[in-house]
């Protein structure tokens, strides 16, 4: 934008010519009125050549608190907020100076140290050597907009609660740090801190006293670590310490960060007061180094690693990332992915092992599960049946256990020589809660003609750690059917003898932990003894797993065992003959 050239307007008016009188009347009035709105809108000011105030106008006065007296014969540094660089205001002497338009946006400071923003355009008005004589400046105030940018600013990086940077400028802020470490030489550390079971202090004093918690916890975390070092709030009861400009040497770097982290520790550990309540919970810690030769994104993800294996190791620990725990998970990782192919591309199997009744005859089977795997091999369930639970795969597999089996047990029904046989299959928790399984049962024997007084579910005792009428509930609609339940592996978990009465069970399987040593541990000889009586009062089959030699079985028939299953009698075998073409486990 060019400068303006000053012109004397009255010079060149001949005094006498009325209509010019008229002309320059009306050019009088006219600026005036322009004049008048300018000052109505804008913030006004007019300095010499070396920026001293020779004009204002009352918005100027207005907005800076300062009287006209005041600031005529000042320069603009009287409202200068020392928020802008030196650099900044010597640009724009540079442009003003050699005569051009600089236009910016302006932090300044008033009387009463308030902070206000400007838009800015300074315009030099040219003298008759082509340099500048003065300079008009008009500011228009832009505050409410600078504070609505600051206001979305702080929102996108800093977390409402604790006024902590969020994991998106802590992202960020690992990046500099990260990038820092390369020219400097030095070492980082991540600190990531997640409250031990702080879901029950929500629950149990409400979600506000929660907040104050967390609240104090980012005080005491900011006074325990250095002005420079970051610490932010990931979500929840998670927080972060980032520890900049450690010691270049790895072990110096990583005892000053454990000796941070146990300082947190305990002062987390000291307890928080809020509204008169004491609240008390210790902190679980996570720990990495890294420097510029980690890849960034591993940083945050380290450190989850190790707070997991701090949780793991039960609770209020410090535990550093180490590579052979990256690798677990890659491997863990890895596993789920095949197991989730092995859904698609159905890997799975069942495998028969007979049950035998007293004369050692197989009065049925139970289906157990195999993974064939292309490279893997063939997996057995100890390898991947807690895998499928954690991810939810085991319903559409329990799924195609349960179809596969029905159409085995139909297939045997139509034989003379098979009819008379039941079978088994191994129903996951997390399969017997879910809200279709009884229509799903139901289901499977319709389609496949199966006879469902020759189908026995074996559930475990950790089944029945949710409410137990519910439960009873379902089975009594299944027995319904004239479906049976066995309760498998009994006596390795927990359970109340007043709702083993009341499940409607028909048999007991002892787990086969006490039948390995039956005939060496007088306290497992005991135990087996105690299950059998307790199976006569209830009324209960029972079948003793882990059957392997012939001392066993005599010993369990001795005190009445009338059923077995165990290598003795035959081990898990693949029967050719099932059907094994079920598309099934792709519908859900
Ligand atoms: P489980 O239901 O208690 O099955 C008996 C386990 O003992 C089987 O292990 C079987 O191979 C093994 N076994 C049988 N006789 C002997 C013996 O004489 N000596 C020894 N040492 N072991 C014997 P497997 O097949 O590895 O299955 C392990 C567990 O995986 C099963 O224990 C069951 O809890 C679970 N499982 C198997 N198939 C399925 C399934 O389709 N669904 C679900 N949810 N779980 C399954
Ligand atoms: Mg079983
Ligand atoms: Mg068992």
């Amino acid at each position: 934008m060019a400068a303006i050239r000053e012109h004397r307007l009255c010079s060149w008016i001949p005094r006498r010519a009325n209509p010019l009188k008229r002309q320059l009347d009306e050019a009088l009035k006219e600026l005036g009125e322009l004049r008048a709105a300018l000052d109505a809108h804008a913030i006004v000011a007019i300095t010499d050549r070396r920026g001293v105030i020779i004009k204002v106008n009352e918005k100027f006065c207005q907005i800076s608190k300062y009287s006209r007296q005041e600031l005529l014969g000042a320069t603009h540094r009287v409202i200068n907020s020392g928020h802008h660089p030196k650099a900044f205001f010597d640009n724009l002497w540079r442009t003003i100076s050699s005569g051009r338009v600089w236009q910016g946006e302006i932090c300044n400071q008033s009387k009463d140290g308030r902070l206000y923003w400007v838009a800015t355009t300074i315009v030099p008005f040219l003298g008759d050597d082509g340099k500048p004589v003065r300079y008009v400046s008009i500011r228009a105030d832009i505050t409410q907009r600078k504070l609505a940018e600051q206001l979305a600013r702080k929102m996108a990086f800093y977390d409402p609660l604790t006024n902590l940077p969020n994991r998106r400028l802590l992202t960020d802020r690992i990046r500099h740090a990260s990038l820092a470490t390369r020219s400097q030489g030095h070492a980082c550390a991540l600190v990531l801190l997640d409250f031990d079971h702080f879901k029950e202090i929500n629950d149990t004093l409400g979600h506000n006293l929660g907040d104050k918690l967390l609240c104090q916890a980012a005080d005491r975390l900011r006074r325990n670590v250095r002005e420079s070092d970051t610490v932010a709030r990931l979500g929840g009861d998670e927080f972060v310490v980032l520890l900049e400009s450690l010691d270049a040497d790895l072990d110096s770097a990583l005892i000053k960060t454990m000796a941070i982290s146990e300082k947190i520790r305990n002062a987390m550990a000291a307890g928080f007061v809020a509204d008169g309540r004491h609240m008390h919970s210790t902190v679980s810690i996570g720990v990495t180094l890294f420097n510029d030769k980690t890849r960034q994104q591993d940083v945050l993800k380290q450190a989850d690693m190790a707070l997991y294996q701090a949780k793991a190791r039960g609770r209020n620990q410090i535990c550093l990332f180490d590579a052979s725990l990256q690798s677990a998970v890659e491997e863990h990782a890895k596993l789920m992915a095949d197991l989730r192919y092995a859904v698609i591309r159905q890997e799975f199997r069942l495998f028969y092992q007979p049950v035998v009744n007293a004369a050692g005859i197989p009065a049925g089977y139970e289906a157990l599960l195999r993974w064939e795997h292309p490279e893997r091999g063939r997996v057995s369930p100890a390898g991947f049946i807690g895998q499928l639970e954690q991810s939810g795969l085991i319903l559409p597999v329990g799924k195609w256990v349960l179809r596969t089996a029905c159409r085995q047990l139909e297939a045997w029904g139509r034989d003379q020589a098979t009819a008379h046989l039941t079978l088994a299959i191994n129903v996951s928790a997390k399969q017997f809660l879910d809200p279709d399984f009884v229509a799903e049962v139901r289901q499977a024997l319709a389609v496949s003609g199966a006879n469902p007084q020759r189908l026995y579910l074996e559930l475990t005792e950790s089944t029945f750690h949710s409410d137990v009428e519910q439960l009873i509930d379902k089975m009594n609609r299944l027995r319904h059917e004239g479906v049976r339940f066995s309760l498998d592996d009994f006596g390795t978990g927990y359970s109340s003898l007043s709702y083993l009465k009341r499940l409607p069970l028909a048999r007991l399987k002892i787990d086969r932990s006490f039948v390995r040593n039956i005939l060496t541990d007088p306290d497992d000889a005991a135990i087996v003894r105690t299950i059998l009586e307790l199976a006569r009062f209830l009324e209960l089959d029972v079948v003793a797993e882990g059957v392997e030699t012939m001392e066993q079985a005599d010993f369990l028939r001795a005190n009445h065992c009338a059923a077995f299953q165990g290598y003795l009698f035959g081990g898990p075998e693949p029967l050719e003959a099932v059907p094994s073409t079920d598309t099934d486990m792709r519908a859900r």
